[in-house]
């Protein structure tokens, strides 16, 4: 009997200390999480017209991005990350100030500069003890704000020996671009931030934009295959509006011969010039010789595009791979929210073209990636609409500070924590305004719900809605807007499209009038 009642005493004790111990180890577990979500690092790295359809974390046919993905399988994938208008300055005064463009004042590109002024979310940061940081493509038309440090392209920035400028100094750099702005930003983190202050530090490459020059060392990858055609290269827009007609972003027609590398770029070293050369010359002689046309020609053109683009693509991923690779090696891995996003999606082949700005899915959507330990669970998706819109709002409440009542987007840490809320958007507005511009895309305006998708081209010379059913139509072919089966359902998007504009504060006068047209006129080949 005492043996048993020692024993059942002992296995009392043995269990209460087991129990307390748990609940201890829970308690510091707890406490470590909000520690981590409390004062995270941030690191947003943002790349230029990267296609979620060159990522196979995102499903893609076409080429591996083995470190992008580890952001997807050590993080949470966003399916319907949506921009709000799809154009790189747009995009990028929107990330800053958590707005829309009718907003932030930052409408189309080449016009008026960013107004710096403003309220932007790196400036909040610093006023709660953040360190901040821009390293990269800039592409605002006025000095950054808001940062301690910053390192940027003028404009758009060429692929090789780009001058930059450094907290206000022009500096001439020699090299490849995509790697450049990766040896700055890890100089950056190891050397130059203050150790002691978290950051926030926005790492944004000009790959893969146009005109999609690749690192020697990717000249030749993909020579000795065929990349897959989408299946509307040779789409004839039949079903469609009229504004898909007018359009000026074909691989058929509008690529020049320095997109296609038929000549080759006007800065290199004469080192780079002979690699360049040694490359491409034996590939561009044998395509002169082909003599090709038709279709054949635009298949053609679609393979040296798409490799090249891929080949800028895989530039990003490596170096990105270097970047983590430090945050693992300096610690800084655990307490760091990494966000990989694009300033848009791009077309891949997709309707014959190249580019962006249209509302159509594939630059509608951009990728975006969420890795935070403690706080993402690892290898997740989510299917909620978010948007880069909502970034500022994210950051702020990572970090800890307020969010001021103007900002647009919301925060997605809810989101991140695995807890979407009740009220959470179910639709999104979208307005591209750049018109007479680049590529002559029509200027337009429309709403989401995820699946039906309605748009306005609202100039008057092209007055028309069209109306899409991606269950149906994922590609997007045919507009529905005439047929009688969508009558209850257009009723209902024109309904939530007039309630968001007024809830968005959208005005009724096209805000980008005065300044579109400055913009050059319709010109077929120049690079923007
Ligand atoms: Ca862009």
């Amino acid at each position: 009997m005492l043996q048993k009642h020692i024993s059942l005493k002992t296995l009392v004790l043995f269990v209460a200390f087991a129990v307390s111990q748990s609940m201890s180890a829970h308690a510091i577990n707890a406490d470590e999480k909000q520690t981590t979500a409390s004062r995270p690092n941030i690191l947003l790295v943002f790349t230029d017209d990267h296609a979620y359809q060159s990522i196979s974390a995102y499903g893609s046919r076409i080429n591996t991005t083995p470190n992008i993905d580890r952001l997807a399988h050590e993080g949470m994938r966003f399916d319907r990350c949506y921009v709000s208008n799809s154009i790189c300055g747009p995009c990028r005064a929107t990330v800053l100030t958590g707005k829309y463009s009718h907003l932030n004042g930052f409408c189309v590109n080449g016009s008026t500069p960013f107004d710096g002024s403003q309220q932007t979310f790196p400036k909040l940061l610093q006023k709660v003890g953040y360190q901040t940081a821009v390293i990269g493509k800039w592409h605002l038309h006025s000095a950054p704000t808001g940062f301690d440090h910053w390192d940027i392209l003028i404009n758009q920035g060429p692929y090789y020996n780009p001058p930059m400028i450094r907290n206000g100094e022009r500096v001439q750099r020699t090299g490849y671009t995509t790697k450049i702005i990766t040896d700055l930003t890890l100089k950056w983190l190891s050397e130059q931030r203050d150790q002691d202050k978290p950051f926030m530090l926005m790492y944004q490459h000009k790959a893969p934009h146009r005109p999609w020059e690749p690192a020697p060392q990717y000249f030749h990858l993909y020579d000795d295959i065929d990349i897959p055609e989408p299946p509307t290269l040779f789409e004839d827009y039949a079903a469609r509006g009229p504004a898909v007609r007018q359009q000026d972003m074909t691989i058929a027609e509008t690529m020049s011969d320095r997109d296609l590398k038929l000549v080759p770029p006007a800065n290199l070293t004469s080192t780079q010039q002979a690699k360049w050369d040694a490359a491409y010359g034996p590939k561009n002689r044998a395509f002169h010789e082909a003599n090709l046309a038709g279709d054949d020609l635009t298949r053609w053109r679609y393979q040296r595009y798409i490799k090249d683009y891929l080949r800028c693509v895989s530039a990003v991923d490596d170096q990105l791979g270097r970047v983590l690779d430090y945050l693992d090696e300096s610690g800084l891995t655990d307490n760091t929210l990494v966000v990989y996003c694009s300033d848009q999606g791009f077309y891949l082949g997709e309707h014959g073209w190249f580019d962006k700005r249209w509302m159509y899915e594939e630059s509608l959507r951009t990728p975006c990636l969420v890795r935070w330990p403690g706080v993402v669970d690892p290898g997740t998706y989510n299917e909620d609409i978010v948007s880069p819109l909502d970034f500022a709002s994210t950051f702020l409440e990572a970090a800890g500070g307020e969010l001021p009542g103007d900002l647009q987007g919301k925060s997605l840490v809810p989101i991140l924590n695995g807890n979407t809320p009740k009220d959470w958007r179910k639709t999104f507005y979208y307005h591209y305004y750049e018109y007479p511009g680049w590529h002559y895309v029509r200027r337009h305006y429309g709403v989401t719900d995820g699946r039906f998708k309605l748009m306005y081209f609202y100039e008057p010379d092209v007055d028309h809605w069209e109306l899409y059913d991606l269950h149906n139509d994922r590609d997007e072919l045919q507009n529905v807007v005439d047929n009688p089966a969508y009558t209850k359902i257009l009723q209902r998007l024109r309904q939530e499209l007039t309630r968001l504009r007024e809830d968005l504060r959208v005005p009724n006068e096209d805000p980008a009038s005065t300044v579109i047209k400055r913009l050059p006129p319709r010109i077929r080949t120049p690079l923007p």
